[in-house]
């Protein structure tokens, strides 16, 4: 899924990705590093026009250094096969990219390091058309008072991109009476990708000159 929008070339683009994962494997910036067996910086094409977001790494992703590889995973790919897509045709990340113990929620702290230390970069590289969150503390990032309750399924659209916040597969496989509901919500990526590609980038560049200011020369 190329994104010529992007105007990062694509070298520039992996060179931050391998730099952040290389950052991740020996971080010591939040308190977190200390249970991990491997970070996991995340993964997918640096093309990709989708960006999904979790939360952090759970028992799974730890032992294997990638993102949701456990039943929430399972899942993500099911949910993914719903618009015609594998997991490789996106980029999957976290909040976090250590397990945080027992799988207890990351702290303020640990969110704010991480995210503006390597999420935040890796966002800006990807440069991609959706990011969908999966749960609350990635909704947060993009809704910081939006309540997953009211507000899944519904996408907003800011400097080009848009946000869609949707159930995180872990609370799915908790309540599987969301499930068709989830479905539903998924189903609105392709749209809103649709929707995108008549608009000449997704980057939050300056508009065009403005025919007044061109009228200069
Ligand atoms: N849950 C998450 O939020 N992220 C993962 O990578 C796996 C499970
Ligand atoms: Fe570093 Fe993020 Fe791991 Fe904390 S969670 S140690 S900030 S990589």
């Amino acid at each position: 899924m190329a994104n010529p929008a992007n105007p990062m070339s694509v070298e520039e683009r992996d060179e931050i990705m391998q730099t952040v994962a290389k950052e991740v494997s020996v971080c010591k910036k939040c308190p977190l590093w200390e249970g991990r067996t491997h970070a996991v910086p995340g993964d997918g094409p640096t093309t990709a026009e989708i960006m999904f977001i979790g939360e952090g790494p759970g028992y799974n992703e730890d032992k294997q250094g990638l993102p949701f590889v456990g039943n929430s995973g399972h899942l993500l790919e099911e949910f993914l096969a719903l618009i015609g897509l594998d997991r490789s045709q996106v980029f999957i990340g976290n909040v976090v990219k250590c397990r945080p113990p027992g799988n207890r929620d990351p702290m303020p702290a640990e969110v704010e390091t991480c995210t503006s230390n390597y999420l935040f970069r890796q966002i800006e590289a990807i440069n991609p058309k959706v990011i969908v969150t999966l749960g609350r503390f990635s909704m947060a990032l993009f809704f910081p008072k939006g309540k997953i309750s009211q507000i899944h399924g519904q996408p907003k659209k800011e400097k080009g991109r848009y946000y869609l916040p949707l159930f995180h597969p872990a609370a799915i496989l908790r309540n599987m009476s969301l499930k068709p509901q989830a479905e539903a919500d998924f189903k609105k990526i392709p749209e809103l990708l649709a929707q995108l590609k008549n608009t000449p980038n997704n980057t939050a560049e300056e508009d065009p000159p403005k025919l007044s200011q061109l009228s200069l020369f």
